[in-house]
């Protein structure tokens, strides 16, 4: 089981969201034991951009993301997603378990620009640019499924 897992660094207790806060896993055994065998790259996109902690929130909404000050931080997103790919590319990284609903790590929805606390269907910048780029990106809210996957793989 030769496999490497990029994670959030969110979703494994680090306190790097907008908020300052992190939104650990109900259970960190499993993640725990991964990055013990040296398995896990943990990253959070935003950071690598260049953004500090806390930060204001942030949507994405018609190709761009705008603070909820009406700041255009597209760059320092689409800089992050650079940087993750790199990170994937460096340690062989085949999937990734990414922090639902974000704009940079959602995979399915994202909220919809008007923070109105509205999601919609659609990706973060840097989940996107994961998934174009071969990587099998998954949420927390989809945590059987890569684990099934993991296991299968070689
Ligand atoms: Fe977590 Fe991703 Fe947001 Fe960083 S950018 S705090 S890793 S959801």
């Amino acid at each position: 089981n030769n496999f490497k897992l990029l994670v959030s660094a969110c979703l494994l207790g680090h306190p790097v969201r907008y908020d300052g806060k992190s939104k650990p896993l109900a259970d960190l055994s499993w993640l725990k034991q991964l990055q013990q065998d040296g398995k896990l790259v943990v990253m959070c996109p935003e950071v690598m951009g260049g953004l500090n902690t806390p930060r204001a929130p942030a949507e994405y909404a018609e190709g761009k993301v705008i603070t909820v000050q009406g700041i255009d931080v597209t760059e320092a997103f689409e800089k992050g997603a650079d940087q993750a790919l790199a990170l994937c590319q460096a340690h062989q990284v085949s999937h990734a378990l990414l922090k639902a609903n974000s704009p940079s790590c959602g995979n399915q929805q994202i909220y919809d620009g008007t923070f109105s606390a509205t999601l919609i269907d659609g990706e973060g910048v840097t989940a996107r640019r994961l998934r174009e780029n071969g990587v099998a990106v998954f949420s927390e809210l989809q945590l059987n499924e890569l684990q099934q996957q993991l296991n299968h793989s070689d």
